[in-house]
């Protein structure tokens, strides 16, 4: 099976943990240590194929972080209820060592009486980045959430 390394980067409290457990386990926790950092190995299949997901749930290592040389895909999590959020995540693309496939991941759609970036502005900003495009509820599991995985998974496999 193809192995496949996938940094989720992004500012601290955008929900990079919810997501991941939400993925791993079909859960919602409220709270989780921000400063917690964990590496969680998952199996999911695309295309017939089996690819084994080694998934780095980051906690402020953006900037400076082991992932730029590790990682082989990025999902960049913002929350669409903190537009500054969404600018930070536009960032990270350029730090990556190499071109790498990613996701850019609008979190919290269930807080819309909060939003402050449109979905169509979530969508242009991944365009720019040359990214796939989700928004999703890791609380109420609305959204592409899962599909943010696997078609990083996807896109990977066919490098
Ligand atoms: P991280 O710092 O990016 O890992 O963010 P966390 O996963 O720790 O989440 C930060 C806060 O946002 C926590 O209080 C979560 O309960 C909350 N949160 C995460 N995802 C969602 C979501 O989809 N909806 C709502 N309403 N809250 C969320
Ligand atoms: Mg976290």
């Amino acid at each position: 099976s193809t192995d496949v390394r996938l940094a989720v980067l992004g500012c601290a409290g955008v929900g990079k943990s919810a997501v991941v457990v939400r993925f791993l386990t079909n859960r919602f926790i409220w709270e989780y240590d921000p400063t917690l950092e964990a590496t969680y190995k998952h199996e999911v299949v695309v295309d017939e194929e089996t690819i084994s997901l080694e998934i780095f749930d980051t906690a402020g290592q953006d900037e400076s972080g082991s992932w730029t040389a590790w990682a082989d895909a990025l999902l960049l999590v913002y929350d669409i209820t903190e537009r500054a959020s969404l600018t930070h995540a536009s960032h990270i693309k350029a730090l990556a060592a190499r071109p790498l496939p990613v996701v850019l991941l609008g979190n919290k759609i269930d807080l819309e009486h909060t939003r402050q970036v449109s979905f169509e502005e979530g969508e242009q900003a991944a365009m720019e980045l040359g990214a796939g495009f989700f928004e999703c509820s890791a609380c109420t599991s609305e959204g592409g959430l899962s599909e943010a995985f696997l078609e990083l998974a996807r896109e990977t496999r066919r490098i």
